[in-house]
């Protein structure tokens, strides 16, 4: 179908929720997307952190297919075993307690935020400002932004957010959970620093409120360890992941520290969908891949090459880590949309003044290299 069709039917069917760009993709493999025409691109986006392992992993593609092929859902009434040993998989891998599936990055939170009322009834949450959790409504309540919330009141009671600096002191014995991301990711790649972490980990120590990691975005090996936190020696009580998770799959998951694994009891939450066998096969392939320490060093490695060549083109405010990467420019829509239909670069602007990279994490020098010479060419 022509890209005006397929134009058309979204005018006339889809809500008007997203400003898409001109482009319609119809193939990936690694790091490359075609259009329609047959154009060939560079993926640096990785559909927002999603393409964790590339576009097409025959590993992913292969236990994708043998596991449709076999069983794709039972509901939560019964065992499966993709499920199951990705539970154990991601808890031993990370805070050693318990996992809830879900369906996308905003469930998790929503699950994150249920235990968090479940363990203090009637707390409040804490969250910070420049934050994004997601767009449900508990997640909406917790992501601070004016024009996200503002048109959707009144949001969740209980909900209260602060300047990062002052994270520590809003904590006392009426908190239930503070919830942030290690490195902002949709206000434009901003670490949040170490010494505040800890800082916020004692308050929340002292208070006995659950301190909430989302790692939706800088989770699943982003930033070069499998979990953002693993780099700041602040441990969580409770963690969010999802995006990378199923390296293209809808799949979230809330993982706990041992001491909350039984905080909800049986019918306090539920999802139809979540933790579906195919999902959770797709999920077990992107660990056997990312999960490796040769892999995650790889990551490290490649992010470096590429903060360095973007800090010798100058661009300003080079922040991030991994290969979770952004900058800021007069004009980053403006900037990205050049990269896309001119460079033939996918990037994207997380705002007025911000790019945002987020490659597969399966990214090759010689792409990096190649988007390099790209970006310098859109400046
Ligand atoms: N949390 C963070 C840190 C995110 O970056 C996002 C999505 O961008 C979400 C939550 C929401 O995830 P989803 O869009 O899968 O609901």
């Amino acid at each position: 179908m022509a890209l005006a069709e397929v134009q058309a039917l979204e005018r006339a069917h889809v809500m008007p929720t997203y400003v898409r760009n001109p482009v319609e993709f119809v193939r990936g493999e690694g790091t490359r997307l075609w259009d329609a025409d047959g154009n060939e691109y560079l993926d640096f986006l990785g559909g927002i952190a999603v393409v964790s392992i590339g576009h097409a992993h025959p590993r992913l593609v292969e236990a994708i297919r043998e596991q449709a092929g076999r069983l794709m859902h039972v509901s939560n009434l019964y065992y499966t075993e993709p499920a199951m040993r990705l539970a154990q998989r991601l808890s031993e891998r990370s805070l050693g307690g318990k996992v809830f599936f879900t369906n996308s990055g905003t469930e998790a939170v929503e699950c994150a935020l249920k235990l968090a009322r479940r363990h203090r009834q009637g707390g409040d949450i804490v969250s910070v400002h420049g934050g994004f959790h997601g767009r449900t409504y508990g997640s909406l309540s917790a992501t601070p932004q004016e024009s996200k919330q503002a048109p959707f009141a009144p949001l969740v009671p209980g909900f209260r957010a602060v300047e990062p600096a002052a994270l520590p002191d809003a904590v006392d014995e009426r908190t239930a959970a503070v919830i942030l991301e290690p490195i902002r990711g949709e206000s434009g790649i901003h670490p949040l620093p170490e010494q505040l972490l800890a800082e916020v980990r004692r308050a929340c120590d002292e208070h006995g409120a659950l301190l909430i990691f989302d790692e939706i975005q800088c989770g699943m090996g982003r930033t070069g360890s499998l979990w953002a936190w693993e780099q700041t020696g602040v441990r969580p009580d409770v963690m969010t992941v999802a995006k990378g998770l199923g390296g293209g799959l809808p799949i979230g998951a809330c993982v706990t520290a041992p001491e909350y694994g039984d905080v909800f009891e049986a019918g306090d939450h539920g999802s139809t969908f979540a933790g579906g066998p195919v999902q959770c096969a797709a999920a077990n392939a992107v660990l056997d891949v990312v999960d490796d320490p040769a892999f995650l060093a790889a990551v490290a490695a490649k992010g470096e090459r590429l903060l360095a060549g973007l800090d010798r083109l100058g661009v300003a405010n080079l922040r991030g880590r991994g290969l979770m990467v952004g900058f800021d420019v007069d004009d980053g829509p403006a900037l990205a949309r050049r990269l896309l239909l001119e460079q033939r670069l996918v990037v994207n602007a997380t705002g007025p003044g911000t790019v945002r990279l987020l490659p597969p994490l399966t990214v090759t020098e010689a792409e990096i290299d190649a988007a390099l010479e790209r970006i310098a060419a859109a400046l």
